[in-house]
């Protein structure tokens, strides 16, 4: 049984709620984040890429090594802080092994609708289990 989480890029509004809600569940420091949310755009945070009038952004949950790969609590249901709290639901979990969870539906949907699915390079040393699906953008 594999957990894992699926963010659709498309869906984030890089709002940040998910990092927060992992860092008030686990009374995190400051400067401390098990997940962080990177802009594609201008190479600052929030701040375009390109040139008027073609700009493009978007962001994406990044999850470090420092995840614990939770399942929240009793209250969340099972599922991550992170994922539970996310407002657009950009973020799906659930067993990979088991094509009825959230997790393996969204993917098989995403998949159809020919989102490209990928995980970030070993490079970047990412969490796990942690897909990403994109189209168009
Ligand atoms: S994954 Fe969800 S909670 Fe996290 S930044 Fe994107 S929209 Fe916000
Ligand atoms: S899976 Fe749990 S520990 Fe990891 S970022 Fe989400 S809430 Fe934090």
């Amino acid at each position: 049984m594999a957990k894992n989480i699926l963010a659709n890029v498309n869906r984030c509004v890089g709002c940040w709620t998910c990092s927060l809600s992992c860092k008030q569940a686990y009374g995190l420091a400051d400067d401390e984040y098990r997940v962080f949310i990177r802009t594609i755009g201008g190479g600052q945070i929030d701040t375009p890429g390109g040139k008027w009038p073609n700009l493009y952004m978007k962001w994406m949950p990044i999850y470090t090594k420092k995840c614990i790969g939770c399942a929240g609590n009793a209250a969340t249901g099972g599922v991550p802080y992170c994922v539970f709290n996310c407002p657009t639901d950009a973020l799906v979990y659930g067993d990979s092994d088991d094509p009825e969870s959230a997790y393996s539906k969204t993917l098989a949907e995403l998949k159809s609708e020919e989102f490209r699915v990928y995980q970030l390079d070993p490079w970047e040393e990412p969490r796990d289990g942690v897909f990403y699906a994109e189209k168009g953008i």
